[in-house]
């Protein structure tokens, strides 16, 4: 007889996406003549940039011939000219020191962020926001780091609610925690977390001998100059904090495949003990056991978003979605609704009025506008009383999805 993993039993159904798409096709059935607008979307809608496109092509090409065929990746961690441009351009720039050694390439940051609880120990206390994304709790319920689960949340996660009172940005934790997971810009709530703030969580880190999980997958998407793109950028973060970057949002990649995680080599964690032991080598260990490396065409096209015309390029597609997000921030704040986020993040929480639930505000805006939100009560808990509005739409459709909002009852 074989036995299931029961850890997997204990997974709330994937309830969220389906609901919502259930909802809409209802609708739809209904209303077959409704053109509906989704601002629900957590996936980019612009094309790569032609800088992308042209590096990959290129990569195509050698790919073809003997003399410049690529296999495996030798190391598997990803080749040197990209994990150079990463350190040069996304740290040194910003006065963070990274190594090249300290980076592995992979193939998202979904998967990195999900995987990262391997190589820590069953009994790790672990602390999440909430809302939340999804992958951070699930990949731990997986592992057994969790009981089961009742009213939203699971027994032996430590949740640290986000909301308005603290600006959604956590307070520090009563108990001790030893795994913390810390997205910012933050997706769903689009806040953002400054030097000040994180140089508390890194504190708290040190004393603790905790580690931040620290996912940084919107950070191109930081528009005010004193919030900090990496944790590195705090003093001493680089004893505590493992930092998650994607191209997927950054770059329009959701389709492409590529991210990377940096994994100082001081970082420690410990054995029962109280042996220090470098996370760095176990971190490449697990990576070169269970996968074996990006595609060079896929390496070559993201190390050409940090070439001038890359660069430029990348920043006219931001530019077009954070366009999209002042849109929604300014339309909906002048007809009364209380909005935050979208300054810093292509995400725009909305505060649902007075009484009205999640669920109840996105049947309402889906029935009278036609445009699909994502409800905040999806993401956790805390989120009950918003909606996420993305700005990954076309911009035609955010302003007729606008519109439309505005015109309601
Ligand atoms: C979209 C997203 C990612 C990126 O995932 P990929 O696997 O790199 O596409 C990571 N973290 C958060 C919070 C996200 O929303």
């Amino acid at each position: 007889m074989t036995l299931i993993n029961e850890n997997f039993l204990k997974l709330q159904a994937g309830y969220l996406f389906p609901e919502i798409g259930k909802r809409r096709r209802a609708f739809q059935a209904a209303n077959p003549n409704a053109k509906i607008i989704s601002m629900g979307i957590g996936d980019v809608t612009q094309p790569l940039a032609p800088a992308v496109i042209d590096a990959m092509k290129k990569a195509v090409v050698e790919m073809g011939r003997k003399e410049t065929f690529h296999g495996y990746d030798d190391d598997g961690v990803g080749y040197k000219f990209l994990r150079e441009a990463i350190v040069e351009n996304d740290f040194k720039a910003r006065g963070a020191d990274v190594d090249i050694d300290e980076i592995v390439v992979s193939d998202g940051a979904k998967c990195d962020t999900g995987n990262i609880q391997e190589v820590f120990g069953i009994d790790n206390i672990i602390a999440v926001t909430d809302p939340v994304y999804p992958v951070y709790v699930d990949t731990n319920v997986m592992a057994g780091r969790t009981g089961a689960a009742a009213g939203g949340r699971y027994s032996g996660i430590v949740y640290m609610p986000c909301i308005e009172k603290n600006n959604f940005v956590p307070e520090l934790p009563e108990q001790k925690v030893d795994l913390i997971y810390l997205c910012f810009p933050n997706n769903p709530t689009g806040a953002v977390a400054t030097k000040e703030q994180l140089a508390k969580w890194v504190d708290y880190a040190k004393k603790n001998k905790s580690i931040i999980l620290f996912d940084a997958a919107y950070e191109r998407f930081i528009s005010q100059p004193e919030i900090p793109h990496s944790i590195y950028e705090i003093e001493g973060a680089k004893d505590v904090a493992i930092e998650f970057r994607s191209y997927s949002k950054t770059a329009g990649f959701t389709g492409v495949r590529c991210a990377f995680t940096v994994v100082p080599k001081q970082l420690k964690a410990y054995t029962k003990d109280g042996k220090a032991i470098d996370v760095n080598p176990i971190w490449k260990r697990r990576q070169c056991t269970k996968f074996n490396g990006v595609s060079y065409i896929t390496q070559a096209g993201a190390a050409a978003i940090y070439s001038e015309a890359g660069k430029k390029q990348v920043q006219e597609t931001i530019d077009i979605y954070m366009n999209n997000s002042s849109l929604i921030r300014k339309t909906l704040s002048e007809i009364g609704y209380k909005v935050y986020g979208g300054v810093n993040a292509p995400y725009i929480w909305l505060k649902t009025p007075e009484g009205v639930g999640s669920w109840d505000f996105f049947d309402k805006v889906l029935n009278e506008a036609h445009v699909v939100t994502t409800p905040g009560a999806g993401f956790g808990v805390a989120g009950e009383g918003y909606v996420r509005l993305t700005a990954f739409g076309l911009p035609e459709n955010v302003k007729e999805a606008l519109k439309r909002i505005a015109a309601m009852s």
